[in-house]
């Protein structure tokens, strides 16, 4: 009779744990196979324009970058902007840490990004290999970034072939 329930309870504790498994297991690989949420989107889009309304403002001029975002940006960083050879500029984005780590990118990441972009579209990122020159942490300011002082440990500039 003991033995019965002690059964039943491992059974029940068995399928509770499956459950939690499997729910974490479906929320993790939603995340992966599908784009962002439409809430995520918009946010992003919205930030987009406060950074956008910021360069009209205190630049004189509105310059958008395709803004991309994957999950095949290799390890932690939160996104990167690239020049390819054909002087396109693209901002990506890491949708690998995303879910964790929205709030953030919302509020430093793109306006960061944007800085970038604007020294690659002006040739005035040559005057600083990192890319985190004054002039753009000024960029950085102007486009309304928290967190416009040097990255040390961020190489988040990207000049000819991606590594993905
Ligand atoms: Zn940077």
């Amino acid at each position: 009779m003991i033995t019965k329930k002690i059964r039943l309870i491992f059974a029940l504790i068995t399928l509770v744990a499956l459950s939690f498994l499997v729910r974490n297991l479906y929320i993790s690989y939603s995340f992966n196979n599908n784009p962002i949420s439409k809430e995520d989107k918009k946010e992003i889009i919205r930030e987009e324009q406060r950074v956008l309304k910021n360069m009209q403002k205190n630049l004189g001029f509105e310059y958008k970058v395709p803004i991309i975002i994957t999950d095949k940006i290799p390890g932690k960083i939160y996104g990167f902007t690239s020049l390819d050879d054909d002087g396109n500029i693209k901002i990506y984005l890491n949708k690998k840490i995303m879910r964790e780590s929205m709030d953030y990118i919302l509020s430093n990441v793109i306006a960061h990004e944007y800085a970038h972009a604007l020294l690659f579209k002006s040739g005035d990122y040559k005057i600083d290999k990192d890319g985190h020159s004054l002039l753009w942490q000024n960029t950085c300011v102007k486009l309304g970034g928290k967190k416009c002082q040097k990255y040390v440990d961020s190489h988040d500039v990207i000049m000819g072939k991606l590594p993905f």
